[in-house]
Order: structure tokens, then sequence, then C-alpha cells
């Protein structure tokens, strides 16, 4: 599915940053999504927490943020967002078309990923987790 591929990105950037020394976990981890790549946030929330089984991230939330795209129509002039396009918006990434003249849209917004914040939870709280008995 064209979300796990997404969501394996962003895993893997944030595995990335996180500290390495297991002190502090991460507890959320914020997208933005625009609307013309990933139709479903909730695709993309389940597809998190299948990839992070297992990984440091295991537990913690992503918060899909959509942010309205924008597309424009070189043929007739036609401006909108996915709203204005109705039904010409169907599953992500396919081409969209005109809702007026039929030709493709050039997308100029909406067709991006970005990783906004990453939130850790805070060392102080003690959690269930005591210290790692070790042996792994
Ligand atoms: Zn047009």
């Amino acid at each position: 599915m064209h979300e796990y591929g997404l969501v394996q990105d962003v895993v893997s950037l944030v595995l990335q940053r996180s500290p390495k020394d297991g002190d502090r976990r991460v507890a959320c981890v914020r997208i933005e999504v625009g609307e013309f790549l990933v139709a479903s946030q909730e695709s993309m929330e389940m597809a998190y927490e299948v990839l992070t089984r297992g990984t440091a991230l295991e537990g913690s939330r992503l918060e899909v943020t959509q942010v309205p795209g924008r597309a424009r129509c070189e043929v007739c002039g036609f401006e909108g967002s996915g709203a204005d396009l109705g039904e010409g918006l169907c599953e992500p990434p396919a081409v969209l078309l005109c809702p007026s003249c039929g030709a493709p849209l050039l997308v100029t917004e909406g067709a991006g990923i970005a990783l906004t914040d990453v939130q850790l939870q805070d060392r102080g709280r003690s959690g269930a987790s005591g210290p790692d008995p070790g042996g792994r």
C-alpha cells in the first residue's frame, strides 16, 4: 500500500534523529501531509502502528495533519483545492484531472510530506517499565 512506504520513510527519519541512549522515548510524531498525496489519515496512522512494532518508536503516536492542496489547469485556467475537484480526486497518487475540461492538472501544493515535530516523553516520569532486566 502506498501509505506504508511513506510512513516507513517517516519512521526511519525519526529513528535516525531520536536519542540513541534509550533514556527518553518518543511520545508523539507529527507530520503534515498534502491532501493530494494521501487521502486517508487513518490508514497512515494504522501503518505507523504496524511499522513501529519492535522498534524504539513502539507505543508512540503519529499525528497526521492534512494540508490543503492546490492544483491548476494550464489549459482552461481552473484552479482549486481537493474539495473543488470533487469526484475528480480519486485515490492518490492518481493523476488529477480538470473538472471543467478534463486535462491533467498541475499540482502546485499539497503533494508533499513533512516531519513537523517529534515529542519525547518526560524524563522525570517513571513509567511502568523499570530497569531492563537485560539478557537480550
Ligand atoms: Zn481545464
